[in-house]
């Protein structure tokens, strides 16, 4: 099975004309309240795949916290992933303007509280994992210790370091598969003193950042660039270049939790790189054309037509 990591949010997402500035209030055209996070999503979004999926999601025991297990049972995911903290379930708030582009903030409450004693409770089905993924809903020392089991079981990890901090040197050292998309890799650029082209970089621009990141630990970086498409840097190997499918965007939320979910599936299939990286690409598309996330996540015959054009 993939692993999963955290994490559990609720949701919410107000459709606007545009963006609003500090100390506006603006009507919006829509709202939407779905189960969220961004472990969630990579959760569905790789068992919609046909992947066997399992993990540890953070839930408070507020009223937020009701909408986990519906939504687990919903994307046929086991509710033993489910690990209850008193207090807030995790929670965000969305905007997005009529172009597609979005701002969010996340509270992650009960996600942060998951900690190394119930990552060890779990650590024999870690180290049964294919893969295991994480992102940064969950805590550092949580992921640490997911990733040392995984890495003391040669079992490979994924990291998307989001929301972005610099992960410590232990983590690096056991990432074997990082994925960021355009803003990580300019915070990575600024934190490790390399430079990063801003906006349509041409993709030799951004060897110096990937090489600058498999010294570090992975063996292989993602670098995905919303329409731009995306960048995979192996260790020993060139640059591979995928565009992105062309779609009338929509909702660009979830576009790279769904790439994620689908790259982690592909290569757990052992898939070529080059394949996968398409795959990831077009179950990032399926998600830009529709709004919302929960239910714009790829199955596979959605990827199927997308791949097919
Ligand atoms: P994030 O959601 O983390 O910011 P990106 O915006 O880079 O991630 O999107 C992840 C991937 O989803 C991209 O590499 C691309 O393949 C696909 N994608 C994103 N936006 C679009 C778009 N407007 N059209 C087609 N594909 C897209």
């Amino acid at each position: 099975a993939l692993f999963v990591l955290g994490s559990f949010v609720a949701a919410c997402s107000a459709t606007v004309d545009r963006l609003p500035r500090a100390g506006e209030s603006l009507q919006a055209q829509a709202f939407l309240l779905e189960p969220g996070g961004k472990g969630l999503n990579l959760a569905v979004g790789a068992r919609r795949l046909g992947a066997a999926v399992d993990g540890l999601f953070g839930i408070g025991d507020d009223a937020l916290s009701s909408l986990a297990e519906p939504a687990l049972r919903r994307a046929d995911l086991p509710v033993a992933m489910l690990h209850r903290f008193p207090g807030p379930t995790g929670a965000g708030i969305g905007f997005t303007d009529a172009a597609g582009e979005n701002c969010l903030a996340v509270y992650p409450g009960a996600n942060a509280r998951l900690g190394p004693p119930e990552v060890r409770a779990a650590g024999g089905r870690i180290a049964a994992a294919a893969l295991v993924l994480a992102q940064f809903e969950a805590g550092d020392e949580a992921v640490a210790e997911a990733f040392r089991i995984a890495h003391g079981a040669g079992v490979r990890t994924l990291l998307n370091p989001s929301p972005f901090r610099m992960p410590p040197p232990e983590i690096l050292a056991t990432t074997g598969i990082l994925v960021v998309n355009a803003v990580e890799a300019a915070a990575f650029g600024a934190a490790l003193g390399v430079p990063v082209p801003e906006g349509r970089g041409e993709p030799a621009a951004f060897d110096a950042l990937a090489g600058a990141l498999l010294a570090r630990g992975p063996d292989l970086v993602v670098i995905t660039r919303g329409a731009d498409g995306a960048l995979a840097r192996p260790a020993g190997g060139p640059m591979l270049v995928q565009p992105a499918f062309q779609v009338a965007a929509r909702d660009s939320l979830g576009a790279g939790d769904a790439f994620t979910a689908g790259l982690a599936v592909s290569l757990a299939e052992g898939r070529p790189l080059a394949e996968s990286l398409r795959r990831a690409a077009a179950c990032g598309a399926c998600v830009v054309r529709r709004e919302g996330v929960f239910d714009a996540l790829p199955d596979r015959a959605a990827l199927a037509s997308m791949l097919a054009g």
